[in-house]
């Protein structure tokens, strides 16, 4: 973070996206935590920070009466936390943008924190409004970008803001760089071999990724929901498991790419079955390309999971995205947990472990394994669009 904050006011974009119970107490402060370096570094370098951040999507869940339910989607809630872990009381400004907005963050002084309210209640914000974003603008001398998770999003307040500041008043934060860093070294000359395991319900969800991943990986672990896909299309007997039918086709197109590029495609040899989709059901191990009517796979059975370790321990670099079965069922956690042993017990070994997009972090979170592997993304959809090599709307605005 190449600026000079001393004396200054950062208009920081942090994503504190949280999940909240009922009582609105925070049952996951993962996202809050990675913002904490950036903001004590402005602290400590004699700056002001100016925090903004969407929180859900109140304007998608209105009241009955059409207004926005600001009891609930208000960042307030976060305020306590926030101030216990950045050792300051955080301010609070029930506005986003606007004179109290305005006069609150004039009155800063170095070493303080405002949090302004969800950017989401004004309809602007999702929409790239210039007018809302010049009014952001308006409340910091410096901009800085620190929200991965939101960086796919050409919002208001993760891209067009930053056409208000000139080159050298923007940067990245350090969460924002270490996920750009994390991501870039799997992406661009990665130590090989390179084994990239992709699992969770959808082929669908994950074309471009499987797409990309095949120019460029030695091994491609395929498992979860999506795999049936792949075997179904192979003419294998995949009774009721989750399965796309209108992309089977396109499965024997990926699986003939990576033939023809020499990439090492596994597929779980076994699934354990199960009756119905529940963790009550009665299950048991089965080939993966005879599964009976009736029975669907719900998790990798042995077999794969001993092939899949291999494959991880032989690798240099690793990628995880999605989970090999339905782990939030313990019965069908096993795949997932031998997957995750096997990518820490490499990263243990010398290798370098990205887990990067959704299901999978929860997962390693889960296992306890989250300080075992090199590097666990914060950004689900933002992860997942880098690795597909897209141009992040939040990274572009600050180039
Ligand atoms: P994704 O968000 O695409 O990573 O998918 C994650 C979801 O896929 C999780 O909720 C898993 O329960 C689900 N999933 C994984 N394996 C299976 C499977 N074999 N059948 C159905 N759903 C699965």
């Amino acid at each position: 973070m190449n600026l000079d904050f001393k004396g200054k006011k950062a208009l920081v974009r942090v994503d504190f996206n949280v999940p909240l119970d009922k009582d609105f107490h925070i049952t996951d402060d993962t996202r809050i935590r990675a913002a904490v370096p950036t903001i004590k570094h402005i602290l400590n370098q004699g700056g002001a920070a100016i925090l903004m951040s969407h929180l859900g999507r109140p304007l998608k869940k209105l009241k009955e009466d059409g207004s926005i339910d600001r009891e609930k989607f208000t960042l307030r809630h976060v305020v306590p936390h926030l101030s216990e872990l950045l050792g300051v009381p955080v301010q609070f400004c029930e506005e986003t943008v606007g004179e109290k907005a305005q006069a609150m963050a004039a009155a800063l002084k170095p070493g303080s924190v405002l949090l302004l309210e969800n950017t989401r209640f004004d309809a602007g914000e999702t929409k790239g409004d210039e007018n809302l974003a010049r009014r952001m603008a308006a409340l910091g001398d410096l901009y800085v970008n620190d929200a991965f998770g939101s960086a796919h999003r050409e919002h208001s307040s993760t891209a067009t803001v930053a056409r208000f500041f000139g080159k050298d008043a923007k940067a990245f934060g350090f969460l924002m760089e270490a996920e750009v860093k994390n991501a870039s070294r799997v992406l661009n000359n990665p130590e090989r071999p390179l084994a990239a395991i992709i699992g969770g319900a959808k082929v669908s969800d994950k074309i471009l990724l499987l797409e990309r991943l095949i120019d460029s990986v030695d091994t491609l672990l395929i498992g979860g929901g999506m795999a049936y896909t792949f075997l179904k299309a192979q003419g294998g007997q995949v009774g009721k498991s989750l399965v796309e039918d209108d992309r089977l086709e396109l499965a024997l197109q990926l699986l003939e790419k990576a033939k023809s590029k020499g990439v090492k495609l596994l597929l779980p040899e076994d699934s354990l079955i199960a009756d119905e989709f529940a963790n009550t059901a009665q299950f048991h191990s089965a080939g993966s390309k005879a599964i009976p009517e009736g029975w669907m796979g719900l998790d990798i059975g042995e077999k794969a999971r001993q092939a899949f370790a291999e494959a991880i321990l032989q690798s240099k670099t690793i990628l995880w995205n999605g989970p090999m079965g339905v782990f939030e069922m313990p019965n069908f956690a096993n795949g997932t947990k031998a997957v995750a042993e096997a990518v820490a017990q490499a990263t243990g070994k010398g290798a370098f472990s990205l887990v990067g997009g959704g299901d999978s972090v929860a997962a390693v979170n889960q296992m306890g394994l989250s300080d075992k592997v090199s590097y666990v993304s914060t950004g689900g959809g933002a992860m997942l669009e880098f690795l597909e090599g897209k141009e992040l709307p939040g990274i572009k605005a600050l180039a």
